[in-house]
């Protein structure tokens, strides 16, 4: 390719969900003429799904790796068999479990539905939480609690979710803890708020939610009428790479295009102006460019002279989200009536006591008793997740924690599913060392996060979950996206979002 056939308004690098929501916005409503490229063979990066998989070992674990630094830390038998028996080839699986937040009324949905698109997506009906031995819908819980822990829960979250976002903004850089704890001496309505962030945001430790992060998205998902306690959480039609492709559909449309297998190599930048970007085959010139890669390697890639000193030096506190998931298939739902999530507060040998840097929460749903599409009609197919920290200290590559997790995943179901065995089909546990680019704790996140306009080079935006936004994950990486579109356009592409998720 010559540097003459490329005429584009915007070059984004990365096919994750931040990359592809800007790209369908600005192709559909602005009429850009928008080109994506993209390192790996597959879009979605982070949204990556095996599907009716029969394909070869390596291919799968290099897969687990590139998109979310992965790897295989069990299965229920060798999994080079379990890979020959094509194992896998009747389920749709993800790299780990995510859950849709919102569910249909979500950030993703809203924008799919501005770009004129149906993301069709099943909303979880409840959430249980583990206690007294035995499972209790959350919004019940609190029938155990005193006449003095409900009066407080409720003066709690009134002010909560009466807080406009920039009163809450004021909370970021505060541990939720501390701020539950000047506004309450009620342990039960501390925990519950900190088991509902811990499962938000993916951490055991409290010390590490913002309250700022978390007063937002409590109140976000209470104008989106949805609730924790009897829903808020979701699955898209068919897995998760369904969603990177209707927005990639979007592009590709619109006069965009998607190239994949095309690792950018550097940024074509001239006098702190960007003008394309180089890869392979060549130089490939743009209006502008939208980075999409997670922020560490966004900062190697681009180079360090190009990004503010202050900014630099808050980056080596930057840490992704780490964690325990994986996927357990049984000859049948374990309930099969209940569409709905589980938490339950501490695994078995997991303690903070333990040596973990809090009190490990494991959560799992069945996703086969919502999307019959993901597993043979009758059988449960679940994600679980338990949280680890990456970083200060490195969990995720503690072999005696891991262990312990595992082990107190299956203690726990073979103690309150005495039929486990006789129902399990196969299961994989997998280490994720990036679920989240940059963990929501205090100090890095919303303004502090990177600019989705670059400050020093013009021409230069970000995009996706690390940039400023509030919110994580998937949500998070959508409302990068529109401010990134906003930032690109100069107009205020928040409009497209309800108020409460702008
Ligand atoms: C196992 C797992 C479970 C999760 N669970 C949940 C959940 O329950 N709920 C939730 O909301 N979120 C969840 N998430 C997080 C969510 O998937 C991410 O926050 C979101 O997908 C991030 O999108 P992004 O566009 O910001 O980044 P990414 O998906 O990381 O996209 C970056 C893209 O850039 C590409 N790239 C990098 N370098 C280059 C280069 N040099 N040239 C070209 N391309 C390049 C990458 O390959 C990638 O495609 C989970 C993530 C994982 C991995």
């Amino acid at each position: 390719m010559n540097s003459s056939d490329n005429n584009y308004d915007a070059i984004i690098i990365g096919a994750g969900l931040g990359g592809l929501i800007t790209g369908a916005i600005l192709a559909k409503l602005e009429g850009m003429k928008v080109l994506v490229l993209e390192k790996e063979e597959t879009i979605g990066g982070k949204l990556f799904t095996f599907e009716h998989y029969e394909g070869d070992e390596k291919t799968f674990l290099k897969k687990l790796y590139t998109h979310s630094r992965s790897r295989l830390v069990d299965s229920s038998s060798d999994f080079s068999e379990m890979i020959e028996n094509k194992t896998f080839s009747k389920y749709i699986i993800e790299g780990g479990w995510h859950s849709f937040i919102n569910s249909d009324r979500s950030r993703q949905s809203f924008i799919a539905q501005a770009l004129g698109e149906n993301l069709k997506v099943f909303g979880n009906e409840g959430f249980r939480l583990y206690g007294e031995d035995k499972w209790e819908e959350l919004r019940y819980l609190q029938r155990n609690w005193t006449k003095e822990d409900f009066q407080e829960g409720k003066v709690v979250s009134r002010e909560m979710n009466l807080m406009s976002k920039e009163e809450a903004e004021e909370y970021d850089n505060i541990d939720l803890e501390s701020f539950l704890r000047s506004r309450t001496t009620s342990q039960n309505v501390i925990n519950f708020h900190l088991w509902l962030a811990g499962w938000e945001v993916g951490t055991n430790n409290p010390k590490n939610i913002s309250a700022g992060e978390h007063i937002k998205v409590i109140s976000m998902v209470h104008c989106a009428g949805k609730d924790f306690t009897n829903g808020g959480g979701g699955q898209p039609l068919g897995g998760h790479l369904e969603v990177a492709r209707l927005f990639a559909k979007v592009i590709e449309e619109n006069g965009g295009t998607i190239r994949v297998s095309t690792p950018v190599e550097e940024l074509v930048i001239e006098n702190y102006q960007a003008k394309g970007v180089k890869t392979a085959d060549g130089i490939i010139k743009a209006s502008k460019v939208i980075c999409n890669v997670p922020m560490w390697r966004a900062i190697n890639l681009i180079g360090k002279e190009y990004f503010p000193d202050e900014f630099l030096k808050r980056s080596e506190d930057m840490e992704p989200c780490g964690g325990i998931l994986g996927w357990i298939s049984t000859k049948r739902p374990l309930d099969p009536d209940y569409r709905g999530l589980y938490i339950l507060p501490v695994l078995p040998g997991c303690k903070k006591s333990d040596g973990f840097t809090g009190d490990v929460l494991f959560s799992f749903e069945d996703v086969a008793t919502y999307d019959k599409s993901r597993a043979p009609e009758g059988e449960g197919l679940m994600p679980i997740w338990a949280a680890m920290d990456i970083k200060n200290p490195d969990e995720i590559h503690n072999k005696e924690l891991i262990d312990k997790i595992v082990k107190g995943v299956f203690t726990f179901m073979r103690k309150e599913y005495p039929d486990f065995d006789e129902l399990l089909n196969w299961y994989i546990v997998t280490a994720c060392e990036e679920l989240y680019s940059i963990a929501s704790k205090p100090g890095m996140v919303g303004n502090l996060r990177m600019p989705t306009k670059s400050p020093l080079v013009k021409n230069l935006f970000f995009t996706g979950d690390g940039t400023q936004q509030w919110s994580f994950g998937q949500s998070g990486a959508a409302g990068g996206a529109v401010n990134c579109a906003s930032a690109v356009t100069g107009k205020d592409c928040s409009v497209i979002l309800p108020f409460f998720m702008r």
